[in-house]
């Protein structure tokens, strides 16, 4: 399998991040005296809201203009809107 790439159609950045809604959760492992914390591994608990660009607002969207909530979908966009080698 190649790997996708993303361009971003209104800025042409080749950033792309994953948004998502809810909280970030991470647990505290370990207090040291001097105030340094370990944490433990982040829990992104929350859903994905969008897929977009890391550096505008851009966000991918299907041809309904329906957002793309999941990896298949923002797959098959790459393959449709950005250049592939
Ligand atoms: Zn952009």
């Amino acid at each position: 399998m190649s790997e996708l790439k993303f361009k971003c159609p209104d800025c042409g950045n080749a950033g792309l991040e994953c948004r998502e809604t809810g909280c970030y959760v991470s647990s505290v492992t370990d207090i040291d005296a001097d105030g340094d914390f370990s944490f433990g591994a982040i829990n992104a608990s929350g859903e994905v809201d969008n897929y977009g660009c890391t550096r505008c607002n851009f966000t991918i969207m299907d041809e309904g203009g329906e957002v793309a909530t999941n990896q298949e979908d923002v797959a098959q966009w790459c393959v449709d809107n950005c250049e592939q080698e």
